[in-house]
């Protein structure tokens, strides 16, 4: 049986350089490009060149991929031809092997914004995508608000599309500009485009806007489009774009598509997707969506001790795909609901070696269950889960003692006459009976503690020396002043690993610094200290 192909266009280095907080650098562009491009993509629009220096200087030098790289802009002017248009040339100058030109089909738009006529913005398309494609360049349409533009006059929407088609342009495709469209609306729309310029030639450009980016592109799917333009993590302005991270697994793990289509991506680059999807999120210092379907923690992972006991038994009960097929992991979180099966299942997970029938296990679930009483939460925080058990199994030695620790806040004027606030922390560690005393200013008290007692673990300071505090979150609950604080630390080290902690204590400092202890800790002991 022969299957369609659909081809994958990504234009994260394009519209999702639109999300707010997002700035890419040169160098992000190049790495994401790579990222792309090793992932299997068809496509990588790589920006605007000629709109601003990096895009400019990134198709100077362009990246080595196997993808088409695909350069944006405007189609001509009105008044001048393809010809003498500054920007078409800019375009045609940058080392790309395609041109995607966007074109106004919402008549309002063209009157509006451009002020020109609807035959003009029509002979604009046309001039423009002949133009490129005699100069030997692959061209495609993003056909601008069409779907709000096929509402309000159908036929003008669709002459600048079958125009482009007519001139030679690869993929015209229909972007859902502001994201207000509907599944249904979508494949009605497509359905009807599709008898005019056959589909595959047709492609999707949909916005997340009423969370229905992924499903609009499925809808275009069904009523016969063959090209899908979307980012990685669902990036863009707004509510995002159309999340391939979330549309290539579906293409690829659910029977009505994988069996009817294929795309450049396979099995192997799928079980990837999730540490890609990670690692752009690393790239532009963003927490990754926990949430996030398929790549996310939290998409495999179990809390009520009864499911816990099913999914172990026989995960197809909870799980739609299975975890390892897109690189993520199965996670039984230990929480107040856990059950021994939890427990057994996270230990399993940790590779901690217990048989079920061991007593030990019965008494971790106790202490679990007493801490979370007091507030701790594990299921953000593996290492402190961790110690906890191996502890109480008796395989955590104690590696150092805290014998005192101080810590003074000071808010002054300084030499300029602005005020600051500075932090000082006095710790008093035991190793081996000796007395280690270490002082840090920090710019605030944690920041001092944190300082003070990593500067010198004598004999271990080796061990912690690339240690490194990455995220820090603190919850109140029970109100006021008074209110229980839990601190909840994200560390890493050069090797790459990453390990979470928790402290709880109605004194945040003192909270921090039972999560920077276990932190600590938990890193002596995976390093055999
Ligand atoms: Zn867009």
């Amino acid at each position: 049986m022969t299957r369609e192909r659909l081809t994958l266009f990504d234009t994260t280095l394009r519209d999702g350089a639109q999300t707010t907080g997002v700035d890419f650098s040169l160098e992000d562009k190049r790495q994401i490009a790579t990222l792309l491009d090793n992932l299997g993509v068809d496509y990588v629009e790589g920006g605007y060149p000629g709109a601003n220096p990096t895009d400019t200087e990134f198709f100077s030098k362009r990246p080595k991929i196997k993808a088409k790289f695909a350069a944006f802009g405007m189609t001509k002017r009105a008044g001048r031809s393809a010809a003498n248009d500054p920007g078409i040339a800019a375009l045609l100058d940058a080392k790309a092997d395609t041109i995607t030109f966007v074109a106004k089909t919402w008549d309002y738009h063209v009157h509006v914004a451009l002020g020109c006529t609807l035959e003009e913005n029509i002979e604009g398309i046309a001039d423009s995508v002949a133009h490129v494609r005699k100069a030997g360049r692959e061209v495609i349409l993003d056909c601008e608000h069409f779907f709000d533009g096929y509402k309000a006059n159908p036929d003008f929407a669709l002459t600048c599309a079958k125009t482009a088609y007519d001139n030679g342009a690869r993929w015209i495709v229909l972007c859902d500009t502001n994201g207000g469209t509907l599944p249904h609306e979508i494949e009605a729309i497509v359905t009807s485009v599709t008898k005019v310029i056959p589909g595959d030639h047709v492609g999707i450009h949909a916005h997340d806007d009423t969370g229905n980016g992924v499903a609009n592109s499925f809808a275009a799917i069904r009523a016969g489009a063959r090209h899908i333009q979307g980012t990685l993590n669902g990036l863009g302005e707004r509510c995002g774009n159309a999340n391939l991270v979330t549309i290539i697994p579906t293409l690829l793990l659910k029977k009505e598509y994988a069996e009817r289509f294929e795309i450049g991506v396979d099995e192997g680059k799928l079980a990837q997707i999730t540490q890609i999807s990670r690692t752009l999120d690393e790239l532009l210092n963003r927490s990754p969506n926990k949430h996030a379907p398929y790549v996310g923690a939290s998409a495999f992972a179990t809390k009520a001790g009864i499911h816990a006991s099913a999914v172990m038994k026989d995960p197809r009960t909870y799980e739609h795909v299975t975890p390892e097929s897109v690189g993520n992991r199965r996670k039984v979180l230990v929480s107040d609901q856990a059950g021994k099966s939890n427990i057994l299942a996270e230990l399993d997970r940790l590779g901690v070696d217990v048989s079920k029938d061991d007593p030990r296990v019965s008494r971790v679930l106790e202490e679990v269950k007493e801490k979370e009483a007091l507030g701790y939460a594990y299921e953000g925080a593996d290492a402190s889960f961790e110690l906890l058990a191996r502890r109480m199994l008796g395989e955590v030695p104690e590696f150092f003692d805290v014998e005192r620790f101080r810590v003074v806040m000071e808010r002054r004027h300084n030499a300029t006459g602005d005020f600051v606030s500075v932090a000082e922390a006095v710790v008093k560690v035991v190793i081996d009976g000796q007395t280690l005393t270490s002082v840090a200013e920090g710019n605030g008290p944690v920041n001092a503690l944190d300082l003070a007692l990593r500067s010198d673990l004598g004999k271990y300071q080796r061990h912690i020396a690339d240690l490194e505090l990455l995220d820090y979150r603190v919850r109140v609950f029970n109100g006021g002043t008074d209110a229980v604080t839990r601190v909840l630390i994200e560390f890493g080290d050069e090797a790459g690993q990453r390990w979470s902690t928790v402290g709880v204590s109605s004194n945040v400092i003192d909270a921090s610094f039972q999560a920077i202890l276990d932190g600590i800790n938990w890193k002596l002991m995976k390093a055999g200290a």
